[in-house]
């Protein structure tokens, strides 16, 4: 049998304080570690593969990203993962813990049908200087200008955000991929 070496004894150390020091919360990942993985995009990774209507659900549970928050925000199988290609809402905000959002492509859960679909969300107040327009992936039905009334999507518990959007006015809300952590794929 070979010993351990100093540097597995001390990975291990580390491995288990940060488990207790978050004992009573679920093992969650970034978004970026499914990006890290070779074999399976994380599309695939994060979606139910035999998802009704040929909607792409969420597999797993959606929790706030700050380390020792971890509030759940949506259940698996709730939200629907759509690709943008133009007409981000989300602020670019260099002092922001998230990485800058691309004016190019984005992929968001879409939640159409309101605050009671989530576990746990906030709203801020609506962002007055946001003059976005109305971007292209809203749903056709949602009628008028929304310049002025975007509001973001916080942590309920810790205020954390912005993780995505909705608006005065409207059901729909956008929760960014990239903002959000995910839970295990339940058995
Ligand atoms: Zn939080």
């Amino acid at each position: 049998m070979t010993q351990p070496t100093q540097a597995e004894i001390f990975a291990a150390l580390s491995a288990q304080s940060s488990s207790s020091f978050n004992r009573s919360q679920p093992p969650t990942s970034t978004y970026q570690s499914f990006e890290q993985d070779q074999n399976q995009d994380p599309l695939t990774q994060l979606t139910i593969a035999e998802s009704e209507n040929g909607k792409k659900a969420n597999s797993r549970r959606v929790y706030c990203p700050r380390d020792g928050c971890g509030s759940v925000i949506l259940l698996d199988g709730v939200g629907e993962w759509i690709d943008v290609n133009e007409g981000n809402v989300l602020p670019d905000d260099p002092s922001s813990p998230f990485p800058p959002p691309s004016s190019s492509h984005g992929s968001y859960w879409y939640i159409p049908t309101g605050p009671f679909s989530f576990e746990n969300i906030g709203f801020s107040r609506p962002d007055k200087t946001n003059l976005n327009p109305l971007p292209p992936h809203t749903p056709k039905d949602i009628q008028g200008d929304i310049s002025g009334k975007v509001k973001y999507l916080i942590c309920a518990e810790c205020d954390l955000g912005p993780l995505g959007w909705s608006f005065d006015g409207g059901k729909a809300a956008w929760l960014d991929v990239r903002r959000v952590r995910y839970g295990e794929v339940k058995k």
